[in-house]
Order: structure tokens, then C-alpha cells, then sequence
């Protein structure tokens, strides 16, 4: 900076492009973070999968329980029955009702017993899947963290630079600023350039007047170059 109470546009600019640089290198690290997540996102999805079958399974095994438990207790009742039935008749259809229900008990216990099997078999396999989850995941933790960490302290140096950026713009006086935002409002990242030793637009190189050099030289502001419409300024800030 060449003076200390007057800022320049050349030197808001070099922040500016300076907080284009990081903010562009902050995104960067987004996709290597997703990268490295990959390997381990089919596994956890698996996993997922696994436990809420399981869930299901288990929910299927309680109400089956419950069924059981429903058809012992009124296999009693018939048992209870049985011993008031009044002739041979309604004891034959007491007896033919317990078949049904000892039948429709021994299918229910079956198929417990079953889906008990498929629930250990399923526990084996979760056990398994988040092992190997759980391998994936810590073989790229210190890759994922070191990530984190380059990508937290380029933000930091964003943020840092961003607020001395703020203070540096009310170093330049306004209408200067103002010339310079609308230019870059346009979509520009460089939006003044310095004349060259030989008279030339620092940022298209194309020749500037004689004349218009000599009032730039001079320190008058807002003059855009003719070919390229950047603000040049003296090259005196260069150093
Ligand atoms: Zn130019």
C-alpha cells in the first residue's frame, strides 16, 4: 500500500482476487471429502437396510408370540370346557375346536422358531456389515480429518481477510469504489489495471493516448481503458 490513510483500487483488488482464490479452494474440498466418504456410503447404506429388516423381523417374531401366547390361553378355556360339556356331542365339538387351535398353535411356534433362525442369521450378518463398516470408516478418518482441518483454515483465512477487505474499502475513496464495484458487478474479477512502464493497459496491453497517460500519471481516477474498460491507475502502486 502506498499511503497509509488513501486506499487503493489496486490493492482492493489484489484482496478481492486473493478472496476469489480461497473461496474457490474452500469448494475444492468438497468433492475429495465426498471421495473419500464414498467407499464407506454403500456399506452404511447396507447397514441401514440390515437393521430395518431386522426391526421388521423382530416385530413380526413379538406379534407371533403374542398369537401363541393368545391360543395357549384359549386352548385352557377348552380344556376348561371340557370337563362341563353335557354329552358326547358337544364334547366331540370341544374337541374338534382344540385340533384347530392346537394346530393353528404348533404353526405359529413353527414359524417363530423360524424366523428366530432368520433373525440370528441376520444378526451375524449386521455384526459383519458394521465391522466392515466400521474398518472403512476409521481407515479414512485421518484423510477426512486433515480435509476438515485444511478446509476450516481456509475459511479462517477467508473470513480474516474478508473483514480486513471491509476496513480496506473505506480507505478508497467512494466514487473510486463505486467504479470499481459496478465493474465487477459485471461479472469482471479484474476491474483496474496498472499502466505499464510503456503506456499500455496492464490488462489488455493495448495502447493508452498519450495524453490519457499523462492524466493517470497525474493520479486522475475513473478513467477506463478504451479497448478493455478496466480503471487504470498509476503505475506507481505497483512496487
Ligand atoms: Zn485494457
Amino acid at each position: 500500500m502506498t499511503d497509509d490513510t488513501t486506499g487503493s483500487l489496486k490493492d482492493l483488488q489484489d484482496i478481492d482476487l486473493r478472496l476469489e482464490q480461497l473461496r474457490s479452494r474452500a469448494s475444492e474440498f468438497d468433492p475429495l471429502l465426498a471421495e473419500v466418504e464414498e467407499p464407506s456410503l454403500a456399506l452404511e447404506q447396507e447397514v441401514v437396510t440390515l437393521k430395518n429388516r431386522l426391526q421388521e423381523m423382530k416385530v413380526e417374531e413379538r406379534r407371533l408370540e403374542h398369537s401363541a401366547d393368545d391360543r395357549r390361553a384359549r386352548w385352557k378355556k377348552l380344556e376348561e370346557r371340557l370337563k362341563s360339556v353335557r354329552n358326547l356331542r358337544e364334547e366331540a365339538a370341544v374337541r374338534a375346536e382344540m385340533d384347530l387351535m392346537r394346530q393353528a398353535l404348533e404353526g405359529d411356534e413353527q414359524e417363530a422358531l423360524t424366523l428366530l433362525d432368520q433373525i440370528r442369521r441376520m444378526e451375524d450378518r449386521l455384526d459383519e456389515q458394521q465391522a466392515a463398516l466400521d474398518q472403512a470408516q476409521a481407515d479414512v478418518e485421518p484423510r477426512r480429518l486433515q480435509l476438515l482441518e485444511e478446509q476450516k483454515s481456509v475459511m479462517e483465512e477467508y473470513e480474516v481477510l474478508k473483514n480486513k477487505r471491509e476496513q480496506y474499502a473505506g480507505l478508497v475513496p467512494v466514487h473510486e469504489r463505486q467504479d470499481y464495484e459496478r465493474i465487477r458487478g459485471g461479472g469482471r474479477s479484474v476491474a483496474v489495471a496498472s499502466l505499464t512502464p510503456d503506456g499500455a493497459c496492464g490488462h489488455c496491453f493495448g495502447m493508452i493516448p498519450l495524453q490519457v497517460q499523462n492524466e493517470v500519471r497525474r493520479g486522475a481516477t475513473g478513467i477506463a481503458c478504451e479497448a478493455c474498460g478496466v480503471l487504470l491507475s498509476s503505475g506507481d502502486d505497483l512496487a
